[in-house]
C-alpha cells in the first residue's frame, strides 16, 4: 500500500505582465513568484496529502534544496530522487497577462536525465499491493512500467502532456490511463479502441468519468461548484488523489468523489504543488 511516482520536479517561475511579449519585445514584469511545480511533483504532493505513503522517483539538480524540502514537508519520501551535478532542476517560465492568458516555456533539465537502471533497482521493492504513477514529463516510463507490472503492482499512467508514441509504448503495462478531455480526444483520433483496464477522463468544471473496460461499466462524477481562481494543477491533484484512493482500497466511485473534491479545492487557490489541499481539508469539504 504505497504510491511510487516516477515524475518531473520543476521550479515554477511565474511572471505577471500587462500583456504577453511580442517577438522582439522586452517587458518588465509586474511581479514574480516562485513555487513547486511539475506534474510529477504535484501528483506526489497530492498522493501524500491524500494520506498514502508516497515515494518519488526522479532527478533534480544538486542545488535547489528548498524544492526537495517542500516535497518532504508534504510527506513525500525523496530517497529515490537522484541529485545530479551536471543537470539543473527542471523549471517552467510561466508568463501570465492581465486577462489570465498564459505562455509557458519548460526546461526539463534533470527530469529527462533519469537513469533507467536506477529505476529498475528502486522498483525491485515495489509489490502487488502498491501503485506506480507515471506522467509524460520524464524519461524512463517504459522501464518503470515494465518493472512495476512484472511485480504485480497497479500502474496508473497520467498521460500528459499528450505524446502518442509514449502512450503506445507504455500502454501494454498500464492498469489505468488518465487524461483530460483534450488529451482523450487526441488519443481517440489515433486509437479508437484503447486496450487498457481502466480509462479515467477528466472534463474540467463538467466532471470526470471512469470507464472500466473489463466490465463495460462507466462511473460518472460531477464537478463540485466552486469559484475557480487558478486551474493549474487541477488534473494533477485529481490524478494523485485518485491513485491514492485506489491504493487505499476505495471503490471507484469513492475515489472519484475524493479526487473531485480535492481538485475543486485546488482550483479555489493560486499555485500548483503548494496549493494542493490536505486530506483533512478535502474530508471537511466533502462532509
Ligand atoms: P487538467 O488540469 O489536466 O486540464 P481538468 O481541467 O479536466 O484537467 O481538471 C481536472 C479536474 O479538476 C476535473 O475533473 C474537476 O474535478 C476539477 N476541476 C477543474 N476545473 C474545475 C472547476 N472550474 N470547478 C470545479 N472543479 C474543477
Amino acid at each position: 500500500m504505497a504510491i511510487w511516482n516516477l515524475g518531473s520536479i520543476n521550479i515554477d517561475l511565474v511572471y505577471r505582465l500587462d500583456h504577453l511579449p511580442r517577438p522582439g519585445e522586452t517587458l518588465a514584469a509586474r511581479s514574480r513568484a516562485q513555487g513547486l511545480g511539475g506534474k510529477g511533483a504535484n501528483q506526489s504532493v497530492a498522493a501524500a496529502r491524500a494520506g498514502s505513503a508516497t515515494r518519488h522517483l526522479g532527478a533534480m539538480g544538486d542545488a535547489d534544496g528548498w524544492v526537495a524540502d517542500r516535497l518532504s514537508e508534504a510527506g513525500v519520501d525523496m530517497a529515490g530522487v537522484a541529485r545530479l551535478a551536471d543537470q539543473p532542476t527542471g523549471h517552467a517560465i510561466i508568463l501570465v497577462d492581465a486577462g489570465a492568458e498564459n505562455a509557458i516555456v519548460i526546461h526539463p533539465g534533470a527530469n529527462r536525465a533519469i537513469d533507467d537502471q536506477g529505476l529498475d533497482r528502486a522498483l525491485a521493492a515495489i509489490g502487488p499491493e502498491d501503485t506506480l504513477l507515471l506522467q509524460n514529463e520524464t524519461n524512463g516510463q517504459l522501464a518503470a512500467a515494465r518493472a512495476a507490472q512484472a511485480r504485480g503492482a497497479r500502474v496508473v499512467y497520467s498521460a500528459a502532456p499528450f505524446d502518442l508514441e509514449a502512450v503506445q509504448a507504455v500502454l501494454p503495462h498500464v492498469s489505468v490511463l488518465a487524461m483530460n478531455a483534450g488529451e482523450a480526444d487526441q488519443l481517440f483520433a489515433e486509437m479508437p479502441e484503447v486496450p487498457v483496464q481502466g480509462l479515467l477522463i477528466t472534463r474540467g468544471a463538467e466532471g470526470a468519468e471512469y470507464r472500466d473496460l473489463t466490465t463495460g461499466a462507466i462511473h460518472r462524477q460531477a464537478s463540485f461548484r466552486v469559484d475557480a481562481v487558478d486551474t493549474t494543477g487541477a488534473g494533477d491533484t485529481f490524478a494523485g488523489y485518485f491513485a491514492a484512493g485506489l491504493d487505499q482500497g476505495l471503490t471507484i466511485p469513492q475515489a472519484l468523489r475524493l479526487a473531485s473534491g480535492a481538485a475543486a479545492l485546488k482550483v479555489t487557490r493560486a499555485g500548483a504543488g503548494d496549493a494542493i489541499p490536505t486530506r483533512a481539508e478535502v474530508d471537511a469539504f466533502l462532509d
